[in-house]
C-alpha cells in the first residue's frame, strides 16, 4: 500500500512492552491471581442470560450505578470505556484534538502523551524534581505558557510508584482553569485518593482501571469520575454500544466481591514492604512505592543487562533503562511470594 498515515502518525513510534513466554511474569503491573471462583461461577450464569442478538445497554446502566454506588457519587458523575487508557482517549477526543494541549511531567506513564498525540493534541512536557516528585514551580511554569486544556497526573506515579500528596493534587487543580486527570489506575494501594476532590464545578477527574486490584486486565474496563457535564460531553464522544454486554455485567459482578478485592489490595501492600525491604540488601537503588510495583536502578550493572539476563532466567520485569531521565531503572510488579522470591534470587545471582 503507498498510502501513507497522517504526517503527524508517521514518525510516532508504537507503545510495546513485550508479551513472551517465561516462568515470572511481573512487568505489566496485573494482579497476581485470577478472580475469586465465586467470581467465574456466577459470570458463568450471568452469561446465560445475555440477549447476544441485541445491542447491549448503550448507557450501561446498571454497571454505571453499580460504580456510582461503590464509590458514593452519583451515576451522572460515572463514564465507564474499554479500560482507562479509552477513558483518557475520550477526555482528549472530547477536550483536546488540534490546536488544545495535554501537560505531563515525565517521568510518568508514557500513554498521556501518546493518546494526546494519537488525538492530534498537542504535548506540553514539564519535569519532575530529582527525587522524581512532582515540582509546583515547574507546574506553574508550564501552565503560564502553554495554559493546558488537559493537565495529566499519576497518582501513583508509574512507573516510579509515589502517590502525589493531597497538597499538590489541589495546588495543581488551583492552578489551570482546564481538566485535571489524576490517574489513579493504582489508587487503591494508595494512602489517600483524589475521588474526594471531584466535585461539579471543580476541574478535577479521576479514572480507575478494573486491570490492577480487581484481577480483570483481561476484560479491559475502566472508568472515570467527575462532574456531571463533563461526563454527558464524554458521552456524546463515545461511539454507540461501546461497552459489550459481557464487559457489563462482568464489571457489575465483580464489584459485589469488594471485600476479596480489598483483602488483595493489603496482602499485595504488606508484599511490597516484603520485596522492597529484600531489594534494599541488594546493590540497587529501590524508590519507595504506594503501588503494586517498585522502582530500582541496580547501582554496579547497566540496566538493560540485568534486564536481559533476567529473562534469561525467565523473569519478566519492566525495562524502564533507556527511558528519560530513568537511565539504568528497571520496575518490577509485585506478584505472588512464589513469583517474587524467584525474581529476587533471579536479582541477587544476576548482581552476585
Ligand atoms: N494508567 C496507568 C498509570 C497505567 O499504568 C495503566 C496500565 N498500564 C493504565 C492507565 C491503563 O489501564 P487499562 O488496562 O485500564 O487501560
Amino acid at each position: 500500500m503507498t498510502l501513507a498515515p497522517r504526517d503527524d502518525l508517521a514518525l510516532m513510534p508504537g507503545y510495546h512492552s513485550p508479551q513472551v513466554d517465561v516462568a515470572v511474569r511481573l512487568n505489566t503491573n496485573e494482579a497476581p491471581e485470577a478472580p475469586p471462583a465465586e467470581f467465574s461461577r456466577r459470570l458463568g450464569e450471568a452469561l446465560a442470560t445475555i440477549e447476544w442478538h441485541r445491542y447491549p445497554d448503550r448507557g450501561y446502566r446498571t454497571l454505571r450505578e453499580a460504580i456510582a454506588k461503590h464509590h458514593a457519587v452519583a451515576p451522572e458523575q460515572v463514564f465507564a470505556a474499554n479500560g482507562s487508557n479509552e477513558v483518557l482517549q475520550t477526555v482528549l477526543l472530547a477536550y483536546g484534538g488540534p490546536g488544545r494541549h495535554g501537560a505531563v511531567f515525565e517521568p510518568t506513564y508514557a500513554l498521556h502523551s501518546h493518546i494526546a498525540r494519537i488525538t492530534g493534541t498537542g504535548v506540553v512536557v514539564g519535569g519532575r524534581s530529582e527525587d522524581l516528585t512532582l515540582d509546583l514551580g515547574e507546574v506553574r511554569r508550564v501552565v503560564a505558557e502553554h495554559a493546558p486544556e488537559v493537565t495529566f497526573l499519576c497518582s501513583p506515579n508509574n512507573p516510579t510508584g509515589m502517590a502525589e500528596p493531597e497538597e499538590t493534587v489541589g495546588a495543581v487543580a488551583g492552578l489551570t482553569p482546564g481538566i485535571v486527570v489524576v490517574d489513579e489506575a493504582y489508587g487503591q494501594f494508595a494512602p489517600w485518593s483524589a475521588l474526594g476532590m471531584v466535585g461539579d464545578e471543580r476541574n478535577v477527574v479521576v479514572t480507575r482501571t478494573f486491570s490492577k486490584t480487581w484481577s480483570m486486565a483481561g476484560a479491559r474496563l475502566g472508568y472515570l469520575v467527575g462532574p456531571p457535564g463533563l461526563v454527558a460531553e464524554l458521552d456524546k464522544v463515545a461511539l454507540p454500544y461501546h461497552l459489550d454486554a459481557v464487559k457489563q455485567v462482568a464489571g457489575t459482578l465483580a464489584l459485589s466481591f469488594t471485600d476479596e478485592m480489598r483483602a488483595r489490595v493489603a496482602a499485595l501492600v504488606e508484599e511490597r514492604g516484603r520485596v522492597t525491604a529484600a531489594l534494599a540488601d541488594l546493590p540497587v537503588d529501590v524508590w519507595r512505592s504506594d503501588a503494586n510495583f517498585v522502582l530500582f536502578r541496580p547501582r554496579a550493572r547497566d540496566g538493560d543487562g540485568v534486564w536481559q539476563a533476567l529473562l534469561e532466567r525467565s523473569v519478566l520485569i519492566r525495562n524502564c533503562a533507556g527511558w528519560p531521565r530513568l537511565e539504568g531503572c528497571l520496575r518490577v510488579t509485585i506478584g505472588t511470594r512464589a513469583e517474587d522470591d524467584a525474581f529476587l534470587a533471579a536479582l541477587a545471582e544476576v548482581l552476585s
